[in-house]
């Protein structure tokens, strides 16, 4: 079986370089293991997912010479797939609601900072830990909850889940890195109105796909673990990984969908020809 390499990008902005350097690093990987090449519009966040954006991406992807196999993969048109993921995990007793909203959260956490004077474990995105407020809610209460109509997430008891799986690990382009996803404490699986994340919905996409080698940006290094420990109990295979280097603005941040200095489309309109952005890039 050829290995199978895939570009999954958001349609939430148009691609800049650093969208260039993965795609084109993924059919240069795929090229030379003779394997195939699909792509994955990842449009779960109906909120900042635009139809012009896809349609852009297909357009960009052209331009830059790039080919990838049809059907094309839209994550907003497999949401039962993604309940029946997040089902199997509940079924684990894996999976609780929580209530709170992102400045509930922010605020209870500020509260406790200040009682203790020690900061709070943030995740390796930075953001928060959830301090697992939701977890110890009993189960009539969860219930009048819900029947209210309250919003909630649906999280996993990362707790419960790593006892579950055990040590993990990963092939990073050739060697074996540990998988710590305990940082990243009780992630997001769902929410109310939608059944998956980002971390779900990556991992059933890419069994489904039968992907073999995920080639994307360092900046989704430490979401590996956590899309490690789902694989595992979902039963998924892991595929092997390479977290290529960023590109980097002149302040030496990570590119944004809107700088326009930077977008493909810019860089096109102002006379860039596609061996230019390879080279942009590094991948002469
Ligand atoms: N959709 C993600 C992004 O645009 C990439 C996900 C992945 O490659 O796993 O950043």
């Amino acid at each position: 079986m050829p290995p199978v390499f895939r570009f999954a990008p958001s349609p939430n902005g148009y691609l800049h370089l650093g969208h260039a350097l993965s795609v084109l690093l993924n059919a240069k990987l795929a090229a030379a293991a003779g394997g195939r090449l699909l792509l994955r519009i990842e449009d779960i966040d109906e909120a900042r997912c635009k139809p012009e954006f896809e349609a852009a991406i297909y357009e960009d992807l052209a331009w830059l010479g790039v080919a990838w196999e049809e059907p094309v993969r839209r994550q907003s048109d497999h949401l039962a797939e993604y309940r029946a993921a997040l089902a199997k995990l509940d079924a684990m007793g894996l999976v609780y609601p929580a209530f709170e909203s992102r400045s509930e959260i922010a605020r209870i956490v500020a509260e406790r900072e200040a009682a203790s004077g020690q900061p709070w474990p943030r995740d390796p995105d930075g953001g928060i830990r959830y301090p697992e407020l939701g977890k110890n809610v009993p189960a009539e209460e969860r219930c009048r909850l819900i029947d209210a109509g309250a919003p909630y997430a649906l999280r996993l008891d990362m707790t419960a889940a790593l006892a579950r799986t055990g040590p993990l690990d990963w092939n990073e382009a050739g060697e074996t890195v540990e998988a710590d996803a305990a940082p990243w404490g009780d992630i997001i699986l769902a929410r109310k109105d939608t059944p998956n994340s980002y971390h779900l919905s990556v991992v059933v996409d890419d069994a489904l796909q039968g992907v073999t080698d995920v080639v994307r940006g360092r900046d989704l290094l430490p979401s590996t673990a956590a899309h490690r420990v789902l694989q595992s109990l979902l039963g998924l295979p892991a595929p092997r990984y390479h977290h290529h280097r960023l590109i980097l603005d002149a302040e030496k941040r990570k590119l944004s969908k809107s700088t326009a200095a930077t977008g493909l489309r810019e860089l096109r309109a102002r006379g860039a020809s596609p061996a230019q952005i390879r080279s942009a890039v590094g991948l002469d």
